[in-house]
């Protein structure tokens, strides 16, 4: 028998929100069946209005809250549902925590069906708010003039922004100063509909630990108009600026940078600390937007390692080796695997930086290099990974199996693949022992997990 939609578009309704999904949307059930409200929480009662219906779901706008989560804060600026990305910026942020402890718990026993997973509460930040030490913003016209800011949600149209709520003050403070400069010269904004224009993003990165700053200016164009021009009044209103950079991107593509990337005044690096090991940051480099919680993190990660000293331990995914440098501190001998090569350089740079000597990189595939290592009868004794948000690829995991490292310490942006990833190294012999959630990224959906696990035999 065919299910009927109990709801159609364009009505009114009075619902109780039961849960949130994934992306932090209130669910509500009409006869079992669920409508997703932006912006409401559990325990809330209110109208809706049905926007659209789908097979299986139907998405409903909020029109009037009745009863209120005591979760529930007034979000900080009226305008800010705009932008997308807080997600949970009307949710206090003991609620946001809670949320997400409780997803990474139903997740790791919906999907990895790890029943008696211990998952501690997470980490978060004394301050949730300007915590992010970068911003690459999208630039555009309006009414003649430049602007430059966020995405409105599901959309290319630019909201004209001068301040973002989770960016440091410097980030911010450097991207109203080179918009206003670029605006002042003239400089014209890039045209995403038409493929004209120049100026396509502003990017700014900050050391939080090193107070240095580094400016991005990507064009559609070769030639970067008033380039004099800009590089003097950006070291005279950012006094903090280290390196400007010049990145081109002519292509008709949302990738924000192109491959032509050319200093025009000051250092090719900025550098940041991260306990005690210092990191020099290029203007491709990935590095973690969070550094407080960073620090957090990798010292979580450390703790489960054991490390006592004489050990070896594999970073599988390892970046500019910011995992592996900190973990070289404490270990025998690390080695670091990553696929991007420039990546792996800075990685090298980074050890010489801080005159470590027992780590050592390698460019390429975890899943290729790993099993090549193995072959050639190395093996680690702890093994670190830290995947994109896709997990580690299953001819990685297996040799993890076949190498029995005695720890196992999983560093995950998202916990659906994660707890993929720790059933198999489950059934391959291993023991999750503990998982502890890290908030990386308040008011947003985003969680970071660490978890530890140690090999028993099957
Ligand atoms: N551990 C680092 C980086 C984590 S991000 C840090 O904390 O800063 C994940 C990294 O995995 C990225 O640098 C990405 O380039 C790399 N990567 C993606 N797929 C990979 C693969 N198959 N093998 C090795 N590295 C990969």
């Amino acid at each position: 028998m065919k299910k009927s939609i109990p709801v159609r578009k364009n009505e009114e309704i009075t619902v109780r929100f039961e849960d949130l999904t994934h992306d932090g949307a209130g669910v509500a059930k009409i006869d079992g069946f669920p409508v997703f409200v932006r912006r409401a929480l559990p325990g809330e009662t209110g109208k809706i209005k049905i926007i659209k219906t789908q097979k299986n779901y139907a998405i409903g706008k909020l029109v009037e809250l009745n009863d209120k989560s005591p979760y529930r804060v007034e979000i900080p600026r009226e305008d800010s549902h705009k932008y997308g990305g807080c997600q949970l910026e009307h949710m206090t942020y003991e609620g946001q925590l809670k949320y997400k402890e409780n997803q990474v718990r139903q997740v790791l026993t919906r999907i990895g069906k790890l029943e008696d997973v211990v998952v501690y509460p997470v980490l978060g930040m004394e301050e949730p708010w300007h915590y992010r030490n970068k911003a690459q913003v999208p630039v555009g016209e309006k009414d003649g003039k430049l602007i430059a800011g966020f995405f409105k949600q599901r959309s290319h149209e630019i909201v004209d922004t001068d301040e973002s709520l989770i960016q440091l003050p410097e980030v911010n403070e450097a991207i109203k100063a080179v918009k206003d400069i670029c605006s002042e010269l003239g400089i014209a904004p890039y045209n995403e509909e038409t493929h004209k224009g120049v100026l396509r993003h502003i990017m700014a990165r900050y050391g939080k630990e090193t107070g240095e700053l580094m400016v991005v200016l990507i064009t559609r164009t070769l030639e970067l108009p008033h380039k004099n021009e800009l590089i003097e009044e950006i070291t005279v209103r950012l006094p903090k600026v280290k390196s400007i950079v010049h990145n081109v991107n002519s292509m008709r593509t949302n990738v924000i940078m192109g491959p032509e990337t050319t200093v025009i005044w000051g250092n090719e690096f900025i550098y940041d600390t991260i306990g005690d090991v210092k990191f020099a940051i290029s203007a491709l480099s990935f590095y973690q937007v969070n550094p407080d919680q960073t620090k957090v993190l990798y010292d979580k990660a450390l703790e489960y390692t054991g490390l006592t000293g004489g050990e070896t331990v594999i970073d599988a995914y390892c970046g500019i080796g910011t995992i592996s440098l900190f973990l070289a501190q404490k270990a025998g001998l690390v080695f670091g695997v990553e696929v991007v090569p420039q990546a792996i350089e800075d990685a090298k740079r980074n050890a010489e930086l801080n005159g470590i000597m027992n780590a050592e990189f390698e460019a390429g595939e975890a899943e290729v290099v790993i099993p090549k290592w193995y072959k050639e009868g190395n093996k680690a004794d702890v093994l670190v990974v830290d995947p994109p948000r896709k997990g580690c690829d299953e001819a990685l995991l297996q040799t993890i199996i076949n190498m029995k490292p005695k720890k196992v310490v999983y560093v995950s942006c998202n916990p659906g693949t994660l707890a993929r990833d720790l059933r198999i190294l489950e059934d391959g012999g291993y023991k999750t022992i503990e998982v502890q959630p890290v908030d990386m990224f308040p008011q947003t959906t985003h969680v970071e997990c660490v978890s530890w696990l140690s090999f028993i035999g099957i």
